[in-house]
């Protein structure tokens, strides 16, 4: 380890969760560790944490966690015998709290990295020839600090469309919309993807009428599809009215309404939002990041091109996170952040791409991990299902909470499990066993003989692994084989 200040083991460009996990993990490793972030909150101090804690996961999850709170107050508090006065919404309040919570969390970060040696740099991370660093702080000189490694981890920005220009008043994305201090009436939404879908809820709930525009004539195609299906019919029930196939042309601010064109198969169509969400997705961000002759390259997409150990095509260079290939997921981020810190340390570590969860945020959650059956039936692959719904689950009837199911899908030969697919109450939470036990290369049998504790909501992914081999205990036996 260097004495010289500017010298480092490693540099870290990006402190969101990919950048602060390689960081914090490079320096338990004992090395000598910098990590250079530009965010600045809404105060103008210098933040950690990323998109994820600033302005993406935690912030959404906070607004996603009080609206279902109101709309339980709200349609389900009388159920169970629960009465209430009027009920209303104080939206400051409810910024203000979610503005709380993302305070811990940056703070939390950075007292991480205090308390692990971590040097944080405020300022804009370029990347030079030779494994220097140049950072640009807010206020003040360029300095220029040297890592025998780099770890470029710049995430993503919001994509923009030209028919929807964001104006950040009542053309907004992501981090927009999760700022609003009153709830708009009339909320479009362009995207149905996991954005559109859970901030369309969070407002949805708060009494916005909300209507989403997909360009695509599927809904949510990565999806189970049975699940997609019940999805959209429930959340159409929510309020929120999903259009599909609907290719938005042009949106424009009129006085104080967007009006928004768009055009189905049959033909064009105006309406008009006191807000519009532009959620169609996010691409690399990796503007400023690398001088010409950094050796590091891209794809033909815009990603900081990688192999599968995160190595670019510079020697010593590394990128992790949403810069890089694969899902746009925060988890996936932080295992390959552990991963390319611990391979610098001369460990083995690997990130099993095929168990990566995702999780949509709506009421009920969907989540899943590995394939699904139309991947399997278009592959060509023999697989078994077993399927189990939440209404025949003790606990989730108790809860008055039922809609949706778990699916397990397992090789036909093997029985070794290939994906779950969950819609329902704490998916989020239930998919963890699901990776688990792919992770450990289980059957669906080896499922089925384990002891899950009663009543819980875990005990439909034991049933619907029992229901593979036709022996679902709460489920009239059909044992359902696919070739
Ligand atoms: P997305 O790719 O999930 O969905 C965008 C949708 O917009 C697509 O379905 C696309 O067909 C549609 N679209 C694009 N252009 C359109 C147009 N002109 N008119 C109508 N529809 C159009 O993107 P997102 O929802 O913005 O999310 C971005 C990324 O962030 C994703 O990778 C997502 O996984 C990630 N993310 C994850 C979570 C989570 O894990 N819960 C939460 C938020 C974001």
């Amino acid at each position: 380890m260097s004495d010289d200040n500017s010298k480092f083991d490693v540099i870290v460009i990006g402190g969101g969760p990919a950048g602060y996990h390689a960081a914090i993990r490079c320096a338990q490793l004992g090395m000598k560790t910098a990590c250079v972030d530009k965010s600045l909150d809404d105060d103008d101090k210098p933040v950690l944490g990323g998109t994820c804690l600033n302005w993406g996961c935690i912030p959404s999850k906070a607004l996603l966690d009080a609206s279902h709170e109101y709309m339980k107050a709200q349609h389900h508090f009388g159920t169970i015998g629960i009465k209430t006065g009027k009920l209303s919404v104080d939206l400051k309040q409810v910024q203000a709290n979610k503005g709380e919570i993302v305070k811990k969390l940056t703070g939390g970060v950075a007292a991480l990295f205090q308390g692990n040696g971590v040097k944080a740099y405020a300022g804009s991370g370029k990347l030079l020839a030779g494994r220097k660093v140049e950072v640009t702080p807010h206020k003040g000189k360029a300095e220029v600090l040297e890592g025998d490694k780099i770890i470029l981890a710049p995430g993503s920005v919001p994509v923009d469309i030209s028919v929807a220009p964001v104006d950040g008043k009542l053309i907004v994305d992501s981090k927009g919309a999760l700022e609003f201090d009153t709830v708009p009436k009339k909320l479009g939404v362009i995207g149905a993807g996991v954005i559109g879908l859970e901030l369309g809820s969070v407002w949805a709930r708060y009494g916005s009428e909300v209507t989403v525009l997909e360009a695509l004539d599927d809904f949510l195609a990565m999806a189970d599809q049975r699940i997609a299906r019940d999805a959209k019919k429930l959340f159409t029930e929510q309020g929120m009215d999903i259009r599909l196939g609907a290719r938005v042309m042009s949106a424009e601010v009129k006085g104080r309404q967007v009006k928004v064109r768009y055009k189905d198969k049959d033909e064009e169509h105006e309406l008009s939002f006191d807000k519009l969400i532009v959620a169609v997705g996010r691409m690399p961000y990796t503007e400023g990041l690398l001088a010409q002759d950094s050796g590091v390259n891209l794809d033909e997409r815009g990603f900081l091109y990688v192999n599968d150990y995160c190595e670019t095509d510079a020697p010593n260079i590394y990128a992790v996170g949403d810069v890089v290939r694969g899902p746009m997921l925060a988890h996936k981020g932080m295992h390959e952040g552990v991963m390319v810190a611990e391979r610098i340390a001369g460990q083995k570590t690997e990130v099993n791409y095929d168990a990566v969860p995702s999780v949509i945020y709506t009421h009920p959650e969907i989540a899943w991990v590995g394939a699904t059956e139309e991947e399997l039936k278009k592959s060509g692959d023999a697989f078994n299902v077993g399927s189990f719904g939440f209404s025949a689950n003790g606990r989730a009837l108790a809860a008055n909470d039922t809609d949706g199911i778990v699916k397990v899908v397992s090789d036909a030969e093997t029985d070794r499990i290939l994906g779950v697919h969950i819609m329902g109450p704490q998916a989020s939470e239930l998919i963890a066993q699901a990776v688990i036990a792919m992770e450990f290369s289980a059957t669906a049998e080896d499922l089925g003989l384990i002891m899950f504790a009663h009543p819980t909501l875990s005990e439909s992914l034991h049933e619907a692994a029992l229901g593979v081999g036709g022996h679902a205990i709460h489920m009239i036996n059909r044992k359902k084989r696919n070739k």
